[in-house]
């Protein structure tokens, strides 16, 4: 990367496509034309060849090793994003089976989820939170699951409305727990034996766009009855280790440098979740010191660490903060179409000066504006 592309870089607040390590991107920059030992690039080389097949290998190690994943899950890389999961985990565990999905639909994306889920079975949502706009969630310890149902499904962190759950909602051990953690994974530690299926696209915390990891408990590998299209059935895809088509391999490539960055450089998920708390904890602050100028769309307990969600008085003050942000090289700030206001999603790559200037300019445009 030259030194002007390096300048001209911005403080990218986007909710995905997201940031991704200036360190990542060097590394990968310097390997784009040579991969070493392959006389190619990897965008241009087998995945049945020994150096991919090591990368994929490798990458799937690396997450291993830092969410702790026991050895009865397997890891899957697939394509669809997490979209296609909204359609995968029914038609694996729903489809013909006769028994009820539970869902807790807790903002945009369990919304579309049940809504897929609709489409192969029975599916329930045992919480809603439509009519306080989706700004907060259940007790994960007072809900009402049946102890019968296919799966209980839910979303760790709405990416759109900035809501997160601090812990997994508790589910009968007969249940599996599904759960859609697209925009916070690798944010925190997680216990996936708690888990029966774990899955989140890429490009929010993970890497670029093109690859979604699923963590699935492998009994639920039987679940998936073999009329399913093929690309469907999570059981191909764990037969063939990820490769029952082509993958895609450049974005297999990536996820497993910045898993490798979050291991060497950043000291593992403990220390990101740190960093995270921190990161969040500077905007929550120029939201509450604002004197109700600043107004944030979470409840409290809710808010999410990746997405910081909140609205200004007006719609004009809210064009202009957009506007004046990017004067100030902070970018893509605009919240979801559907909630409006502002987003400033800090992912793990996000530096924390990114998140100091902007919760300066937050003060500034308060202070100049209020
Ligand atoms: C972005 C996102 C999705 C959709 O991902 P695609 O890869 O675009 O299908 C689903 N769930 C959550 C929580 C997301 O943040």
């Amino acid at each position: 990367m030259n030194a002007n592309a390096v300048e001209q870089r911005v403080f990218n607040f986007s909710a995905g496509p997201a940031v991704i390590p200036l360190s990542v991107l060097e590394e990968v920059r310097d390997e784009l034309l040579c991969y070493p030992g392959a006389g190619a690039s990897v965008m241009e080389i087998s995945h049945r060849s020994k150096i991919f097949t090591a990368i994929a290998a490798d990458a799937e190690s690396t997450l291993r090793e830092l969410l702790g994943v026991p050895d009865d899950y397997s890891v899957l890389f697939v394509q669809g994003g997490s979209a296609l999961q909204f359609s995968m985990v029914p038609a694996n565990l729903l489809r013909g089976g006769g028994a009820v999905a539970n869902y807790l639909v807790t903002g945009a994306w369990s919304k579309k989820a049940i809504a897929e889920a609709k489409k192969e079975g029975e599916a329930v949502a045992i919480f809603d939170g439509k009519e306080r706009n989706y700004c907060d969630l259940p007790s994960v310890n007072s809900l009402q699951v049946s102890a019968d149902a296919a799966y209980l499904y839910y979303c760790s962190n709405e990416t759109i409305q900035g809501v997160q759950f601090e812990s997994e909602p508790v589910c009968p051990s007969t249940v599996p727990l599904v759960c859609d953690a697209s925009s916070d994974f690798l944010s925190r530690p997680l216990e996936i034996s708690k888990y029966g299926i774990l899955y989140a696209c890429a490009q929010k915390n993970a890497g670029p766009a093109g690859v979604t990891v699923v963590i699935i408990r492998k009994d639920l590998l039987a679940r998936g009855e073999a009329s399913l299209p093929g690309y469907l059935n999570y059981r191909n895809h764990d037969e063939a280790e990820s490769m029952w088509n082509t993958p895609p391999t450049f974005a297999v490539y990536m996820l497993g440098k910045i898993a490798k960055w979050l291991q060497n450089d950043v000291g593992g998920l403990r220390a990101v979740e740190v960093m995270n708390e921190k990161k969040s904890s500077l905007l929550y602050q120029a939201i509450d010191e604002s004197n109700g100028f600043y107004r944030g769309h979470a409840a409290v307990d809710c808010r999410s660490k990746m997405n910081v969600t909140f609205n200004l008085p007006s719609e004009e003050l809210q064009s202009k903060f957009i506007a004046d942000a990017a004067k100030h090289r902070l970018d893509s700030l605009k919240g979801h179409r559907s909630v409006g206001g502002i987003r400033a999603s800090i992912y793990n790559a996000m530096p924390i000066d990114g998140v100091e200037a902007l919760a300066t300019f937050m003060k500034e445009f308060a202070s100049a504006n209020g």
